[in-house]
This record gives C-alpha cells, sequence and structure tokens, in this order.
C-alpha cells in the first residue's frame, strides 16, 4: 500500500451534534450537563468537542487525568472543568493554578489537594466498591475535609458518586445512598452533585443532583451499546450522530483506510459507496477489502443512519465490540480529522 498519510481517511466531526446533543441531554435529564470529552472526546477531538458542548449550554467539562485538563485549558477554554482519575503523583499544583478541579477518591488525594491548593470534587462510592470513599470512612473524610476547609487550604466544591447501571434495583439504592451523602455533607456546602453518566441521565431523570456527566451520547451514541446496529434508539432519544467516517478506494476493490487508522477486524461492516451498501471482506494494516468498490470512489464507514449511511453502532456489531470504541480508536491515529459547527 502507499504511504498511511498520502491516503488518510477522513473523520468529519459535526460539532452542531454535539451542540444539539448537549442541549437534548440536559432536557431529557432536567439538569445542567458536565461534557465528558476524556480519551480526545471520545476520538472526536477533545477541544473541538469541548466549545460545542460549551455552546449547547454544557455547564461543566470532564476529562480523566491533570494532563488532558491542561491541554483544553492550553487550547484556550476557560469554562469549569474536572479531572477524576490519577496516577500516583499527580500534579495538583498544576490543576490549582489552571482553575481545574480535581476529583479526590482517597485520603493521600484529599492531603495533597489541601497542600495544592486545589478546588476538589469528593468522590464517595455508594456502590459495590468500584472507587471512591468507603461507607466506612464517609465520616471521617467529611471531617477531615471540614477542618481543611475551615483552614482555607481546601475548598470542596462538588461532591460525586458513579452510577453503574448494573440493575434498576442496585441503580436505585445508590441513588439513595447518594442522596444521604449528600445530607451528610451539607456544612461542606458544595456547589455541585453528581452522580449519573449518560446511562443514568436517561433512565433517573428526576434523580437529586446538580449535574449530570454526559460522554458517549454527547457524540450521538446510545449508551447502552449497539442495539440492533441502525442506529435507532439513540435517533429515538433525539441524538444526532457526530462523525462521519470516509476512506477513498485506491484500487478496485480496496480503501485506503486500516488498523494503522484505529480500524479493527470488521467483517461483514457495512459501507456506502453512492447507493450501494457494499461490505467489508477483510481490514488490513493499511487498507481494507471492500468488493464492489471502483478505483477513485468514496466509502463512507460510519455517518448519520438516517441519510442511509451505516451507524458507528453497524460497526460495533462488524467488530464485536461496543460503540464508543470505534470512535474512540480513531483519536489516536493517522486521520485528517475535520471538524465544523460551534467554535
Ligand atoms: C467516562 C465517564 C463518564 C461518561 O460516561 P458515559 O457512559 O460515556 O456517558 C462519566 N463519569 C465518569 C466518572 C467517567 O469516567
Amino acid at each position: 500500500m502507499s504511504e498511511p498519510t498520502l491516503t488518510a481517511p477522513s473523520f468529519q466531526v459535526d460539532g452542531h451534534a454535539i451542540t444539539s446533543n448537549t442541549r437534548q441531554l440536559a432536557a431529557l435529564a432536567k439538569k445542567p450537563v458536565l461534557a465528558v470529552v476524556k480519551a480526545n472526546g471520545y476520538g472526536h477531538g477533545a477541544a473541538l468537542s469541548a466549545r460545542a458542548a460549551l455552546a449547547g449550554g454544557a455547564t461543566w467539562l470532564g476529562v480523566a487525568d491533570v494532563p488532558e485538563a491542561i491541554r483544553l485549558r492550553n487550547a484556550g477554554i476557560t469554562a469549569p472543568l474536572l479531572a477524576w482519575l490519577h496516577g500516583s503523583d499527580p500534579d495538583f499544583r498544576a490543576a490549582a493554578s489552571l482553575s481545574i478541579d480535581v476529583g479526590i477518591s482517597t485520603e493521600q488525594q484529599l492531603e495533597a489537594a489541601a497542600h495544592a491548593g486545589a478546588r476538589v470534587h469528593l468522590k464517595f462510592d455508594t456502590g459495590l466498591g468500584r472507587n471512591g470513599f468507603a461507607v466506612g470512612d464517609w465520616q471521617r473524610v467529611i471531617d477531615r475535609a471540614d477542618e481543611l476547609q475551615q483552614r482555607g487550604t481546601l475548598r470542596v466544591q462538588g461532591v460525586f458518586s458513579h452510577l453503574a447501571g448494573t440493575s434498576e434495583h442496585a441503580d436505585r439504592a445508590q441513588l439513595a445512598q447518594f442522596e444521604q451523602v449528600q445530607r451528610l455533607v451539607r456544612r461542606l456546602e458544595p456547589v455541585e452533585t453528581h452522580i449519573a453518566a449518560s446511562n443514568g441521565l436517561i433512565a433517573y431523570p428526576e434523580h437529586e443532583a446538580s449535574l449530570v456527566r454526559g460522554g458517549v451520547s454527547l457524540y450521538g451514541l446510545h449508551p447502552s451499546g449497539h442495539g440492533d446496529g441502525s442506529g435507532s434508539e439513540a435517533r429515538a432519544l433525539g441524538l444526532l450522530p457526530a462523525g462521519r467516517l470516509q476512506a477513498r478506494a485506491t484500487a478496485d476493490g480496496q480503501i485506503a483506510a486500516g488498523f494503522a487508522h484505529g480500524l479493527l477486524p470488521a467483517s461483514g461492516a457495512p459501507v456506502l459507496v453512492g447507493d450501494r451498501t457494499l461490505r467489508v471482506a477483510q481490514v488490513g494494516a493499511y487498507a481494507t477489502t471492500v468488493p464492489g468498490i471502483r478505483s477513485g470512489e468514496t466509502a463512507t464507514l460510519f455517518g448519520d443512519p438516517s441519510e442511509g449511511e451505516p451507524s458507528v453502532d453497524a460497526w460495533a456489531i462488524g467488530s464485536a465490540t461496543i460503540n464508543y470504541e470505534i470512535t474512540t480508536r480513531l483519536g489516536g491515529h493517522e486521520l485528517d480529522l475535520q471538524g465544523t459547527g460551534a467554535a
């Protein structure tokens, strides 16, 4: 195959879709949205996705770690920003100096944040021990946070948890626990409280919280998975697909997209060429075999199913994975990323 950079697939990101999805999620959840733009905006570009979500009324942004948050600040994004996943020695000083709030899951992190003067969101485990403070430690942690806050070295801006989504029964128990947390922390006067990601914000719009954390749904993908592959579940919620991946045929039966660009094996996955739906025979390193495509034609791998294009979900089925892995994997690769919309 030829040079991958000369034949890079084009990943077009529609910022207007992300803007519209943000509004739609806030309407569904009856709460403002913290837009999750980790993993390079699930592959759609972190800064582009952040700007589009803010244009749609998102009041917060969320990423996994402090370095991702710093990159957003360096891109000129000044909105409230939370990073919640930390290694053994996170740079909370940099976070504090750039007004990046940090999610805190251990007492060691709490002390480090106070030392650095960072603003925090305390994470409480309300379920089966994923992470966050265990119920037996809640009172001690709250007392300590109160003490640090009185001294003026710490500000508890928020408290949060993570709804696991294993069953409605377990979710409702977690939501009740989170209400208990909100009562216990009242003297800390947190401004923000949040527990639901995409699944929870859709399933439990009545739950008590000030924010919801929207990730996969922000990009127009349904959080419960690929469904029947038509993308209809996301559309039924009023969500619009944000990404379109296209590649050119560099020879008859071959398009210039492959593992090097973030594709997974996807035999049988659909590709739209003009008005013909063709099927992938085999994905290779730089090229994918699509019988029936002619040299020079453009293939749409996924895009907007309401325009007849294959959905990300169809590719998730073809690759035996979850929908957001399809877009997220594109992020780290050699692609021609083009953004349109609210910037
Ligand atoms: C990734 C993540 C989210 C977003 O989850 P989705 O299911 O993609 O909406 C929310 N909260 C936390 C803590 C996360 O890590």
